[in-house]
């Protein structure tokens, strides 16, 4: 029984539904991408340009690549994904060169969704940068070009994920590119609550699983301590159960209250 504890996004597409406490983030991000991809022909009708790129910002863990991929399934567009850092990390040249080809991919599969992790780490303020930073130079150029050569077809957007809107290149800001920002912030107590019960959503629990209580334990938990915190109650609860030494777990072996404190102690945001 324990299997079905996996994850949701582990199964397979992020619904919207395996979001937890951020209803307001996917009413705004149905706006702003899921519209435009589903209806660009109104769009045009209307004479708004789609957006070409937004950017979702927020402390790690808080759940922006999960957004990212759900906006997509619940688009049916294509999830294409960058990270920022292992762009960098290539040879004098090729992160160029593996951001065209990102791009050339999208436009093939469009409706695409681009979404490219740690944006701050492949285009932070220019200003400020060195001799040995020519590379970063580049590639804010590179990307530019890329998202100027999107035209109004409205048919991929680019989503990015950064910390700190304010490390940003600012002419990545500009109308065109990254002129929508989504602020995705930790989760209050009811947020913590919905979480809590998107990651327990498959799993056996004991009757005295009070989600609520856990919720108002859990402070300072993002999205990703929560998930944690859920997998960590379930392994606790296999251990109770002596899974290492069992031929078998009994079937109707459940996560308890107790399972989740000991957890708990275990998981510090
Ligand atoms: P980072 O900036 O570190 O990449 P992120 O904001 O992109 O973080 P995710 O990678 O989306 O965060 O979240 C990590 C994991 O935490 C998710 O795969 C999911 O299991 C869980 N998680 C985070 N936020 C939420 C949420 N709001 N609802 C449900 N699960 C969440």
């Amino acid at each position: 029984a324990m299997e079905g504890a996996a994850a949701p996004e582990a199964t397979g597409a992020v619904r919207y539904e395996d979001l937890g406490g951020l209803s307001r983030v996917v009413e705004r991000i149905r706006e702003v991408v899921e519209l435009p991809l589903r209806h660009r022909d109104a769009f045009a009708r209307l004479g708004i340009s789609p957006p070409r790129g937004v950017l979702l910002v927020g402390p790690p863990g808080t759940g922006k690549t999960l957004i990212a991929r759900a906006v997509a399934t619940e688009s049916r567009a294509a999830f294409i994904a960058v990270n920022g850092p292992e762009i960098m990390d290539r040879y004098y040249g090729a992160s160029e060169g593996a951001l065209r080809s990102v791009f050339e991919r999208a436009r093939k599969e469009a409706p695409a969704i681009i979404f490219i992790d740690e944006l701050d780490a492949i285009a932070p303020r220019r200003d400020g940068l060195s001799g040995e930073k020519q590379v970063e130079k580049r590639i804010v150029a590179q990307l530019l070009t890329l998202m100027d050569g999107l035209g109004g077809r409205g048919d991929v957007v680019v989503l990015a994920a950064t910390n700190l809107a304010d490390s940003l290149d600012p002419a990545l800001r500009r109308p065109g590119r990254f002129d929508r920002e989504i602020r995705v912030d930790p989760p209050d107590e009811q947020g913590r609550r919905e979480i809590l019960g998107v990651h327990t959503r498959a799993m056996p629990l004991g009757g005295d699983v009070d989600l609520g209580v856990l919720a108002g334990l859990t402070a300072g938990y993002v999205g990703a301590d929560l998930a944690a915190l859920c997998r960590e109650a379930a392994i606790a609860a296999l251990r109770r159960a002596g899974a290492l030494e069992a031929a078998e777990i009994a079937p109707g072996l459940a996560v308890t209250q107790a399972d989740f404190a000991e957890a708990l102690a275990g998981i510090v945001p």
